[in-house]
């Protein structure tokens, strides 16, 4: 994991957190729809616990669909469990939880064990669904997790990656197998192509020298172009299926999409050929919310076995699902590719903190176009 950055020029700004008590936040108290939001002044400060924390003073936060899924009270079984094991037994409360996935900011203090980082480097981060996110004044984050902010990017630009960015390698790179190296020349689809994943997946791809096909809402095709893309299937405009059988098949499918895509998706991947069609929109955490854990993890795990086996045995494609995993590494070399001008961000929105209820508001209209950002200070 290389730190070449330099961390100069940002250490005059850094706050004297460890001052202070309590921080400004939005919460919730319960699971719910937009009335749940609380903005309180009276969290305690996360401050630096291990070796490898790094305490970060947020800039901005950006909010993905995941955050209005979690407002609701999705996946809390089983990110529960990742919050503290023991939390079917000790009556362990998530309750103030704080929302927010993305950040930008400025590192104020770090554990002993810190190597890549010191009070003062501007930074970004994906948090992990089970951590404190944020909308919120600090986060207190594992060195891993945290990477040297984009140079060329505004903290508000900066927040609207980190999350879609590692999202997209988890789906392209380790489930599907692209990388810079064998992507030359690739052939492949994104479906909903327009929102936050989709976005930075078509830049990333074509950083990478692939034939990206899209479908997408007729009045985004302007955007997914200007991004790279070299097709796009307007999905509103007839049977989107019948309309990418016209083309040559793919080696790769992203789907952001979900539903009844894989049923005509799958068909459009090259057959014997080691093609891949991979979800982000699986089951797995719905099934741990209704069924449980073991029921839950059990059900999903024999769904995605038996469509795996269906398509490998029918026509010898990989059916895969994905799903976001923390990964500072990555974001570094995406904060190269962000430099090099090769990934540009696309925020779409831009609230200021004290409207966090409105960028809700906005996410729940659906139909993004690229990023919802929250500037948080
Ligand atoms: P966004 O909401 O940002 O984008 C979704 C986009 O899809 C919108 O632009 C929408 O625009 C478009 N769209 C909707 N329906 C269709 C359709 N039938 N065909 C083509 N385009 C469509 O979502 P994200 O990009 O952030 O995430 C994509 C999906 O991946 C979401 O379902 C999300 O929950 C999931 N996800 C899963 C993760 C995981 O760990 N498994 C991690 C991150 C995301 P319009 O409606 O105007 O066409």
């Amino acid at each position: 994991w290389s730190k070449t950055l330099a961390r100069t020029g940002c250490r005059n700004v850094c706050s004297s957190p460890s001052r202070l008590q309590s921080m400004s936040a939005w919460v919730i108290d319960q699971y719910g729809s937009s009335g749940v939001l609380r903005h309180t002044e009276e969290i305690p400060i996360p401050t630096v616990n291990f070796a490898h924390d790094v305490m970060i003073n947020v800039s901005a936060a950006s909010l993905n669909p995941l955050d209005l899924n979690m407002r609701g009270g999705y996946g809390a079984t089983l990110l529960n469990l990742r919050r503290d094991p023991l939390s079917v037994v000790n009556g362990f409360s998530e309750f103030p939880l704080i929302l927010g996935r993305d950040l930008s900011g400025v590192v104020v203090d770090c554990g002993s064990g810190v190597t890549h980082f010191a009070p003062g480097d501007e930074v970004w981060a994906a948090i992990p669904p089970w951590k404190q996110g944020s909308l919120a004044e600090y986060v207190t984050l594992t060195e891993y997790e945290v990477s040297c902010k984009p140079k060329s990017l505004s903290h508000i630009e900066a927040a609207s990656i980190p999350y879609v960015a590692n999202t997209a390698f988890s789906a392209l790179v380790y489930a599907g197998g692209l990388c810079r190296e064998s992507s030359l020349n690739k052939r492949v689809l994104i479906t909903g192509a327009s929102g936050g994943v989709g976005t930075f997946s078509i830049q990333l791809l074509k950083a990478w020298g692939a034939h990206v096909t899209v479908t997408c809402s007729q009045n985004a095709e302007g955007l997914v172009r200007g991004l790279g893309a070299d097709e796009a299937v307007d999905y509103t405009a007839g049977d989107v299926a019948e309309q990418l059988e016209m083309m040559e098949r793919f080696d790769v499918i992203l789907d952001n999409v979900g539903g009844d895509t894989e049923e005509w998706a799958t068909r459009l991947l090259k057959p014997w050929s080691g093609a891949k069609y991979v979800t982000l929109v699986s089951p797995l955490l719905l099934n741990t919310d209704s069924m449980g854990l073991l029921d839950g993890s059990l059900h999903a795990g024999l769904t995605l076995h038996n469509k795996a086996f269906q398509n490998i045995a029918s026509s010898g494609v990989f059916y895969r699902w994905a799903f976001y995993a923390p990964d500072g590494p990555t974001l570094d070399e995406v904060s190269r590719l962000v430099d090099a001008g090769k990934i540009l961000p696309v925020v779409e929105a831009q609230f200021p903190f004290s409207q966090v209820p409105q960028a809700f508001q906005k996410l729940e209209q659906g139909h993004a176009r690229g990023k919802t950002v929250v500037e948080v200070a």
